[in-house]
């Protein structure tokens, strides 16, 4: 498998936390190339990258970027998301611990090129240690007088998934409860506070220094035409080497698996995967066998890319308990706004719990679809829909256990 270490290079260097590490390898050079870039320049690199939002959404950062205005009376903000809680993500903390220096150099790009004068680094309340590094990270960055007029701020979250949708993160940010916005009709930027806001995760931002340094068709000669560049999959569950790979998009899913996470653990055999974070779908075997990871692949077989952490699970893992496990989840993080969500999350973790328990009907199982149709498409985030999916997603690949379950 072809080397792609466009934001893992550092992360095998002792201290590469450190600045005088991070500079003896190149860190904040790319800050001179901005004295002949405007910012609209960088944007269109950006562009011309075919850079895609890491987080889990996989929109075209550049477009994102191109929303907010150039000239305005009011100041201009950048948040990066670190909120990470979905669960089988891991990566975004591995960048803000073995490199933060390159977080702060693609935070200060991104600010250059949206003309944002603050930066906040939301982090999920958990990653309190995370944070301490990544704060002397910045501490050392502003010592050294290389934020320039950019001031950082480190946001510490309470511990609610919901904050990692970008509106709830938002609104936590002000000091409310994190609740997810009704979205607008056009594309517009965030707001934070009624000022133009650039909301991105922690991968996406650390990849701009790379596309600056090296240029955009640098960055496209990883992957495919359409998933360019490349992603940190965390790969978690029923694995001989669990970890954070970072891997240029487009590689077969079980090449991915073998390389680097040396295959099934025990020589056991392969029944499930969970493609990209516990809300993504299930594949089974044979999918995985088949798929490649890109955001289209992985969408033309029913699930999706999200944030790419890989859950392998093997031949003895039940897969009702898997769901069960999921929907108790779902259930506890559901923000409760709308009664889809609220009550429908709660129905579904007790359906499967009875199936789990070996007290369902095949009532029940037809009753979990039917909630899962209802929550889908008709609330203000797209938490319940993605919930709808995951349960979809186990019913047609693994109904057979689940009916074998009651
Ligand atoms: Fe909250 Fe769920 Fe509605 Fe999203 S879908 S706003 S999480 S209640």
């Amino acid at each position: 498998m072809r080397e792609a270490l466009i934001v893992s290079r550092k992360f095998s260097l002792e201290e590469s936390h450190t600045l005088a590490v991070a500079q003896e390898h190149g860190a904040y050079k790319t800050l001179k190339k901005l004295q002949n870039l405007s910012p609209l320049e960088v944007i269109k690199i950006i562009k011309e990258s075919g850079l895609r939002g890491k987080g889990g959404g996989g929109a075209p950062a550049g477009n994102k970027w191109a929303l907010m205005p150039q000239e305005s009376e009011k100041p201009s903000f950048l948040a990066v998301n670190c909120d990470e809680s979905e669960p089988g993500t891991f990566k975004d903390r591995q960048i803000i611990t073995k490199d933060p220096h390159l977080l702060i150099e693609g935070i200060l790009l991104t600010c250059y090129a949206i003309k944002a004068i603050h930066a906040y680094v939301y982090i999920r309340g958990e990653y309190y240690q995370y944070q301490q590094v990544l704060q002397v990270a910045v501490d050392e960055a502003n010592a050294a007088g290389l934020l320039g007029d950019v001031k950082i701020t480190l946001h510490r979250g309470a511990g609610a998934y919901i904050c990692g949708e970008k509106s709830a993160l938002l609104e936590s940010m002000e000091g409310k409860r994190g609740h997810p916005r009704l979205k607008p009709k056009q594309p517009e930027p965030e707001w934070y506070f009624g000022n133009p806001t650039l909301v991105n995760n922690v991968e996406t931002i650390a990849s701009v220094p790379f596309i600056l340094e090296h240029g955009a068709e640098a960055y496209r000669s990883y992957g495919t035409e359409r998933s360019p560049g490349t992603l940190l999959f965390a790969m978690s569950g029923h694995v001989e080497r669990p970890g954070v790979y970072e891997a240029e998009f487009g590689v077969p899913m079980m090449e991915y698996i073998n390389h680097f996470g040396g295959g099934v653990k025990n020589g056991k055999k392969l029944k499930a995967v969970i493609p990209g974070g516990a809300s993504t779908g299930v594949l089974t075997a044979k999918e995985a066998e088949e798929v490649l990871l890109d955001y289209e692949s992985l969408r033309a077989m029913g699930v999706s890319l999200g944030t790419g952490g890989m859950i392998v699970m093997d031949e003895e893992t039940s897969m009702v308990a898997v769901l069960k496990n999921l929907l108790e989840f779902y259930h506890e993080e559901s923000c409760g706004q709308c009664t889809p969500c609220r009550e429908g999350t709660g129905w579904v973790d007790k359906l499967v719990g009875k199936i789990l328990d070996g007290r369902g009907s095949s009532a029940d199982i037809d009753e979990l679809l039917e909630i899962a149709e209802t929550m889908n498409g008709k609330t203000i985030c797209v938490f319940a829909p993605a919930v709808s999916a995951v349960i979809v997603s186990f019913l047609t690949r693994f109904r057979d256990e689940f009916e074998a379950a009651l």
